[in-house]
């Protein structure tokens, strides 16, 4: 919804949580540093995550500083469609989880129209960089998971460039024209956030952009850089589960018996020859089976087994013969072995792949050379990840869109790693430690450099 812009800050914060559940007694508004220093926006971010589905504090801080900004601004996004989903799949309604996404609308005269989208979610993992703003928050995932929580994935780096951006644009409003449009997405660590803001009409109740544009910080590039991939950049991301079905019994009497651990042994051993066989050797694909399940004793033969499968492709035709291949050995299998058939579930909210539109790619990146030096703009090979922005750029309207890499390790960390045989921590790792101050202020100087290119009237 949208809301009038002349309210003190303090009264909006409390209305980005009060307006969205109106039955609800009205919340404290989040005690974040609202209009303060990006570093005390970013520490405050690390030392306060939220897991998927449940940015709440997180979304309303954020919220208020756009509104300060005199952006429009639209909370909760795509709640409904998030409850509906949780209801499906959980079979009941969980309370603290909701689309928590944020539309901020910068109207400036005529001209293009571009949308900035950062990601708000943390992990569910256990923090151990031992920085003094480290998380200590445990949380509940919405599938029902305690753990610990950190911003493992650097969405706080993202979040506070979002904010100095939102900033900058607001302060140079005679360096451009056209509409801004600053999203915050729920939930992209599942895979599940960018779908829900969508159908909630991300594209019918705002200017529909011309660009969608984003980053994601790399753990594999040093501070004051930036990757880049035109084309393809992140892959195809589908979950796919097998229960292979068995005749359970004694484990000294295996005649009497369909053998499902036998029988999965022999699907995961031919699913192998997916990738090695049946694909061009020139597209990439992957299949992995990240778990294998079954049985609770030594002599007893079970019932079932469970194999879970991550999938990994760029094409839709790749992704197709990867499904069906999976499916048809399988199946083949499990006849073989005169067993029933297994059930096959492929997980249907995949996440696409991420088409980085060439051309707004090389514009883009021409920009960003333009002010941090060609040297410090580099190509990097496509990579299995998947991310969803990736949806917003797959509908119907066909906008072009480009996520880019924003370099954040310690360059002298870097430069070690490099020289030694020494593995730097990858996102998602309990030690992943940004190096947030230069990666924050590049990450600001290059997207609004961006947004200021793309943002001129004809
Ligand atoms: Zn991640
Ligand atoms: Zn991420």
């Amino acid at each position: 919804m949208i809301r009038p812009l002349a309210l003190s800050l303090a009264l909006l914060a409390t209305a980005a949580c009060a307006t969205a559940q109106p039955s609800a007694p009205m919340q404290a508004p989040p005690e974040g540093p609202v209009g303060g220093a990006l570093m005390d926006i970013y520490t405050w971010l690390h030392a306060h995550p939220e897991l998927s589905f449940q940015e709440d504090d997180t979304s309303a801080m954020l919220a208020a500083e756009l509104e300060a900004l005199n952006f429009e601004v639209t909370t909760r996004m795509g709640d409904e469609w998030v409850r509906a989903k949780a209801m499906r799949d959980q079979g009941e309604v969980i309370d603290e989880v909701g689309g928590y996404g944020v539309v901020g609308v910068l109207e400036n005269g005529p001209g293009p129209t571009l949308l900035i989208r950062a990601d708000m979610d943390a992990l569910p993992v256990h923090e151990r960089t031992g920085v003094p703003y480290a998380s200590e928050v445990i949380d509940t995932t919405w599938t029902g998971v305690e753990n610990g929580v950190m911003h493992a994935c650097g969405h706080d780096v993202h979040m506070t460039v979002w904010t100095g951006v939102a900033r900058a644009m607001a302060q140079r409003s005679d360096e451009w024209s056209g509409t801004l449009i600053m999203i915050l997405q729920p939930a992209e660590e599942i895979g599940l956030g960018a779908q829900a803001m969508i159908a909630d009409g991300l594209f019918e109740r705002f200017p529909v952009p011309d660009y969608n544009v984003a980053l994601h910080v790399s753990a594999g590039h040093p501070s004051g850089t930036v990757g880049y991939s035109p084309g393809y950049a992140l892959a195809n991301v589908d979950s796919v589960d097998i229960i292979v079905k068995g005749v359970g019994g004694h484990g000294a009497y295996p005649h009497t018996t369909k053998d499902p651990v036998l029988i999965g042994a022999h699907i995961v051993t031919a699913l192998q020859s997916l990738v090695a066989r049946n694909l061009d050797p020139q597209e990439p694909g992957v299949v992995t089976v990240g778990s294998f399940q079954a049985g609770a004793k030594h002599n007893i033969i079970s019932d079932e087994a469970h194999l879970k499968l991550t999938v990994r492709s760029y094409s839709d035709e790749t992704r197709q013969l990867l499904l069906d291949g999976i499916a048809r050995i399988a199946r083949g299998q499990a006849e073989t072995f005169g067993a029933p058939e297994p059930e096959i579930t492929v997980e249907s909210d995949y996440t696409p792949a991420t088409y980085n539109d060439p051309e707004l790619t090389s514009r883009v990146m021409g920009v960003i050379a333009g002010e941090i030096g060609e040297e410090n703009v580099v190509q990097n090979t496509p990579v299995m990840g998947g991310e969803d922005f990736s949806q917003y750029g797959r509908t119907d309207e066909d906008i072009p869109s480009l996520i880019y890499w924003l370099g954040a390790v310690d360059p002298e960390t870097f430069a070690e790693a490099q020289d030694s045989a020494l593995s730097l921590p990858s996102l998602h790792s309990p030690f992943f430690v940004p190096d947030a101050e230069t990666t924050i202020e590049t990450g600001v100087t290059v997207m609004t450099a961006a947004a200021i290119d793309l943002l001129q009237a004809e």
